[in-house]
């Protein structure tokens, strides 16, 4: 049922990248906003101001106090749901919708189908390597969601697609009841985010809700049972498939790996006996195991809606990854040296220590809660030294104690920008000649940085003068 605005009045939580685009939107299509934000700094009052010069009200420095006479709250993602004013919704019955559930009611009967991936961690590259495979196959797509474009834009603006690869955070799954996609795909499920959805069962059961309602295909990780038992738990469309990837042999129904080569079991003629060979290993960039994965996952998708093989090939050859992503920096003196600085958690940077046979580790920042126990006693054997830094380095030393004791480990004890530089530096004095040293730190970097972005950047910058 299509849901009428005019007239309503619609209380939208949260200025920001969200927060602006949905309440110009809702008062185009004749809502009365009004707009509440917990901060009155100087940049919300210039949205502010902006915003009320169209109508549209906007109370700043309270975002706890339900407006008299809501009747739906449209809410920033990133809002927790045990904040009072959805409390207060609740024992009023407003339903409250984030960016997602929003894009999703406004998208024109007609629209493009959604192919939409989560997970804890490869999102942002599933989704775009995904986008490159549609491209590569003649369609009219765009990487949305999380990432880039924003889904209002996409789905209210006068571009035309033929599909979108939507980028979906466990936020935005959580407040987008009614998404039903062509096909989805968990990528896999580590614990995160914890503090906002109050337990791991919540956060997979919010992680979950992308399979409700698919009508084609969900993609689940075979090593990670978890993703397959919500493809079990979720309530599908008559004849959705569930489509596993592996990086072993597949199984019937499922995407895997031959002998180096990428192949379809699930979307091809009597899959018992035939398989689609796709792509080689070293198609994908970078061939990480966890990013072979994600190229799995990527084409589960793309053949699910349909594209033919050479696409899948040619996509994945096209397919360059964002920055600070396993970023090759520079090889010196035969050490090359790697910038993961998107590693932020420690199931990101498990699988980017997985990726290299002897390591000299850069890492630290700040834990959020992370205990670093497992991650290390699974490296250990493949770590040369490790060199720290950050706020909450002394707990990834502990466990380089008890799990790694003969590991050579520099605590530089440094929390300032300039650190980065000493930590390359003592980095290349403990590796050798086909060592990597890898910037994985399995913490944020906001004690040192303002993001994992300028983080990455001083440590190239640190890397071009060590050659210099
Ligand atoms: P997200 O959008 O989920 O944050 P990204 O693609 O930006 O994911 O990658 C984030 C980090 O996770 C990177 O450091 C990358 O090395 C790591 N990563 C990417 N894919 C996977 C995966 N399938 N499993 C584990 N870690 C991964």
């Amino acid at each position: 049922m299509p849901f009428e605005f005019q007239g309503k009045h619609v209380t939208v939580a949260g200025l920001g990248v969200s927060g602006v685009p949905a309440a110009k939107v809702l008062h185009g299509l004749g809502a009365r906003v009004t707009v509440v934000n917990d901060g009155a700094d100087d940049r919300a009052r210039a949205q502010a101001a902006e915003l009320e010069a169209l109508g549209i009200t906007v109370r700043l420095g309270d975002g706890d106090t339900l407006p008299d006479g809501t009747e739906l709250i449209v809410t920033a993602p990133g809002w927790k749901p045990t904040k009072p004013l959805f409390t207060a919704a609740g024992e009023a019955g407003v339903p409250v919708w984030g960016d997602v559930e929003l894009a999703w009611r406004l998208r024109r009967p007609d629209s493009a189908p959604w192919l939409a991936v989560t997970g804890t961690n490869g999102k942002t590259t599933t989704v775009q390597m995904l986008a490159s495979i549609l491209k590569a196959a003649g369609l009219r797509t765009a990487a949305v969601g999380n990432i880039g474009v924003s889904l209002l834009d996409a789905v209210t603006g006068d571009e035309e697609y033929d599909v979108l690869a939507v980028e979906l955070s466990s936020y935005q799954l959580h407040w987008a009841p009614s998404l039903r996609a062509h096909s989805a795909a968990v990528l896999n499920l580590a614990p995160d985010h914890l503090d906002w959805h109050g337990s791991m069962e919540a956060y997979a059961a919010d992680k979950g809700r992308i399979y409700e309602g698919n009508r084609v295909a969900c993609v689940y990780n075979v090593a990670d049972k978890a993703t397959e038992d919500l493809v079990r738990e979720a309530d599908v469309e008559e004849g959705c498939r569930a489509i596993g990837f592996t990086l072993g042999t597949p199984a019937p129904g499922q995407l895997g790996v031959v002998e180096g080569i990428l192949v379809d079991r699930a979307f091809v003629e009597d899959r018992q006996k035939n398989a689609q060979e796709l792509a080689e290993v070293s198609d994908v960039n970078p061939p990480a195991p966890h990013n072979i994965a994600n190229a799995l996952a990527a084409a589960a998708l793309a053949r699910a809606f349909g594209v033919p093989a050479a696409a899948v090939r040619d996509g994945l050859r096209a397919f360059t990854p964002d920055a600070h992503r396993i970023a090759h920096v520079a090889d010196v003196d035969g050490v090359a040296y790697v910038d993961d600085s998107k590693a932020t958690n420690t199931h990101a940077t498990e699988a980017s220590l997985a990726a290299y046979e002897s390591i000299v580790w850069i890492a630290g920042g700040l834990a959020k809660g992370a205990t670093f126990d497992e991650l290390v006693a699974g490296a250990a054997k493949r770590l040369r030294g490790a060199v720290l830094i950050g706020a909450d380095r002394a707990l990834i030393r502990e466990a380089l104690a008890r799990h790694a004791p003969e590991v050579p480990v520099v605590d530089l004890d440094r929390t300032d920008t300039g650190a980065m530089l000493q930590a390359v530096q003592e980095a290349q004095r403990l590796a050798g000649p086909g060592d990597t040293v890898l910037l994985a730190p399995a913490c944020a970097s906001m004690d040192m940085f303002t993001n994992y972005n300028k983080r990455g950047d001083a440590f190239a910058q640190a890397v071009r003068e060590l050659g210099a």
